[in-house]
């Protein structure tokens, strides 16, 4: 999105620089038809070409703006259409008044620099024609007050492109960055900051595309730690966030990395096991069930019994299921797992263990 505005930018930008190149040259070729300085008539083919080419393109452009105009082209062409005309009026002038070639050169120059301020070479294809006609209609007088007129503005467009590349290239990497950053947060956005797993945004957005293939395939857990509010009042909240990330960790190595785990609730983690059969998805189970315990995080839940940290798990499968449907029925044998004892795990009774 950001980068297709700068693209636009940087189009209009083109757009704008040619119209003011056409607006110029039909402004200055109608001021010379109309008004002109030297008393010879100014009326030529390549003036009235200028005129009604640049009103006509502009008119054109205006309509067809997605229609590309090459500003190479557009610029040597004009540029020789002024030469053209200033050699035949110079010839038109009694005793050959050089400071018309001045005044004309100024003009060219004039359109080129305010036209072409951030295009070095356009403004020198548009005004090269017209200079070197000066320099030889001039035969060599003012030279040197023609090269200063041309070399004032290429010095400065020059100057102007640097400073302007700059500032493009420091904008475009601030918009990369931004572009960097924004996907940061978006994958911020679905992680849970404390245990690094998915958060339910998360999970949804993996879902989605989960669900448009053969759900018959995919497997729920849902799991629960076993006493885990004894284990914060006896062990305090840090102690408990402490276990909740070993215990995220253990889960996520006990699974493939296809499989989607989610923080779905304070200590309740859901699973998704992807593209499985039911044996293997008890397997799983018992995988992460054991490798939870093996982690033997001391847990007194009261002080007759001594044990360490457990889970307990439902599985549910999510065949021609909606996901609610299949929660519901995972959350149903969690809590009958949770019945019979804890660190248990227990499958949905519809589920075929085969
Ligand atoms: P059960 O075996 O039936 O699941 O018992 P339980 O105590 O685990 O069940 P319950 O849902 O009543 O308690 C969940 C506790 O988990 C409550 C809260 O103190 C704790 N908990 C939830 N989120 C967090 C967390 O982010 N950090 C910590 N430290 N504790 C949390
Ligand atoms: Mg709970
Ligand atoms: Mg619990």
């Amino acid at each position: 999105m950001t980068a297709q505005s700068w693209r636009a930018l940087r189009a209009k930008k083109y757009q704008l620089s040619l119209r003011l190149f056409l607006f110029l040259n039909a402004i200055c070729a109608l001021f010379s038809l109309l008004q002109p300085l030297y008393t010879a008539p100014s009326m030529t083919i390549p003036l009235c070409t200028i005129a009604m080419g640049s009103v006509a393109l502009l008119v054109w452009h205006w309509k067809f703006e997605q229609q590309k105009i090459s500003m190479s082209l557009i610029s040597i062409l004009f540029g020789c259409l002024w030469a053209w005309h200033i050699t035949i009026k110079f010839a038109r002038l009694a005793n050959n008044d050089t400071s018309y070639l001045i005044v004309a050169l100024l003009g060219v120059l004039f359109i080129g620099t305010i036209a072409f301020s951030n295009n070095i070479s356009a403004f020198a294809l548009h005004s090269a024609p017209t200079i070197l006609v000066c320099l030889w209609l001039s035969k060599g007088a003012y030279w040197t007050g023609m090269l200063y007129c041309f070399a004032l503005p290429v010095v400065g467009i020059t100057i102007q492109n640097i400073i302007q590349k700059r500032y493009d290239n420091f904008a475009q990497s601030l918009m990369y960055k931004l572009l960097e950053e924004r996907e940061t947060f978006s994958d911020l956005s679905m992680l849970d900051p404390l245990t690094g797993l998915y958060n339910r945004r998360g999970l949804q957005s993996r879902l989605d595309t989960l669900m448009a293939l053969d759900t018959s395939k995919h497997f729920v857990l849902l799991l629960d730690i076993d006493h885990f509010k004894a284990y914060n009042d006896h062990y305090g909240h840090m102690m408990g966030d402490q276990a909740l990330i070993r215990v995220s960790a253990a889960i996520r190595d006990a699974v493939r990395s296809r499989d989607i785990v989610t923080r779905y609730g304070g200590e309740e983690f859901m699973i998704i096991l992807t593209n499985t059969d039911p044996i293997q998805a008890r397997l799983a189970a018992e995988r992460i069930r054991q490798r939870v315990y093996d982690l033997k995080i001391p847990h007194m839940f009261n002080q007759s019994v001594a044990t360490n940290v457990t889970v307990s798990i439902g599985i549910a499968s999510l065949a021609g299921e909606e996901m609610d449907g299949a929660l519901e029925k995972a959350d149903k044998a969690l809590y009958e797992a949770k019945n019979l004892g804890r660190n248990n795990i227990l499958a949905s009774e519809d589920l075929t263990l085969a």
